[in-house]
């Protein structure tokens, strides 16, 4: 017998059976999801929607709100290409907090123009810059956009000392979380688009893929400047989310947030405005039927559109989108107690 041998509890072939030591979580995560139901009537939510907000915020790090602090903006440079024109941007989302972006204004178009916030996943190197990403803003500003795209903290621009992406551990330790963090560049990019006189502040929107998808999911409940949004490769549910492993970066993780709330209240939080959840079939993250076993109970009134390619990365070849429309489920119940259409 050698020495770590005679310190070792089970010498040779351990005898125990093969455990999953996620099943804890896994079990209280069902159980949590279980109790989460619709709200009976109209009355229940109008009680339960300010409730549901507030805990939101508050388990993103953002009770109370951050001051909302000078953005400092300035242009760094402008190009004109073709049917746009781009303005690298600098702005400071907190004191001496600095957001790299590019702001995209449609050529041979008189404004004020629409705008739409496109916020990237995961693309630590290319941050707002990744070639994917790229090609969905370029196609908004085809489309008589402007569009307004930022790195993420730790991205792109932002992968510099004091900027690092995993911040959120630390954030834990103080109450915050990195997506709060991230919620809130986000908002603050609002308010630089709502600051620029080429820009309708009545018309704006937001969205963006995987941990984008995620950012679009977390900001518009809490946002009402936002008109409409689509967050693709992100919508799911936290039990769902569980089951999967629920093992990804920091900013995917907010304490305690499944015991209070699972993800189709927060989507009921933005009726009446529009909200497209764009899954894909074959992600093994968040894959489409989770989305839709959970976001809707009703197949006859779930929308699929089957397309080939979607985001930025391949999670399956086979990619789907599901549409959040008013006839759905659980969104239809919202609707009926929300005031206005539902618009597409
Ligand atoms: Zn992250």
């Amino acid at each position: 017998m050698t020495d770590p041998e005679r310190w070792s509890a089970f010498p040779g072939e351990a005898p125990v059976p093969e455990a999953d030591a996620l099943q804890f979580n896994i079990r209280l995560g069902c159980q949590q999801a279980a109790a989460r139901t619709v709200p009976a009537d109209r009355a229940a939510w109008e009680a339960r929607r300010p409730i549901l907000k507030a805990e939101l915020q508050a388990a993103l790090g953002l009770d109370p709100w951050p001051e909302r602090t000078p953005l400092k903006a300035r242009t760094t440079g402008i190009a004109t290409r073709g049917y746009y024109r781009v303005e690298n941007v600098v702005f400071e989302s907190r004191p001496r907090f600095v957001v790299t972006a590019n702001l995209f204004l449609p050529l041979g178009q008189t404004g004020p123009f629409p705008a739409v916030v496109v916020v990237p996943g995961h693309a630590m190197v290319e941050g707002k810059n990744m070639e994917k990403y790229l090609t969905a803003q370029l196609g908004l500003v085809r489309q008589g956009f402007a569009v307004l795209a930022y790195d993420p903290i730790g991205q792109g621009e932002r992968k510099r000392p004091g900027f690092e992406h995993p911040l959120g551990y630390g954030s834990f330790l103080v109450g915050r979380t990195n997506e709060g963090y991230i919620v809130w560049d986000t908002i603050r990019a609002i308010d630089y688009l709502c600051s620029r006189s080429e820009i309708d502040p009545s018309r704006i929107g937001l969205t963006g893929n995987s941990g984008g998808g995620e950012n679009t999911f977390y900001t518009m409940p809490l946002d009402s400047r936002i008109k409409a949004a689509a967050s693709c490769c992100f919508t799911c549910s936290y039990e769902a989310w569980l089951r999967e492993g629920g093992n990804h970066c920091a900013c995917n993780h907010m304490p305690g947030l499944a015991r209070s709330m699972e993800q189709f209240e927060i989507v009921g939080l933005n009726a009446p405005r529009p909200y497209l959840a764009g899954n894909a079939a074959e992600d093994t993250i968040l894959p489409i039927p989770r989305g839709a076993r959970h976001l809707d109970q009703d197949q006859d009134h779930l929308r699929l559109l089957r397309c080939r390619r979607h985001g930025p990365r391949s999670r399956g070849t086979r990619r789907a989108w599901l549409v959040a429309t008013p006839a759905r489920s659980r969104l239809r119940l919202v609707r009926q107690m929300a005031p206005g259409p539902w618009r597409r």
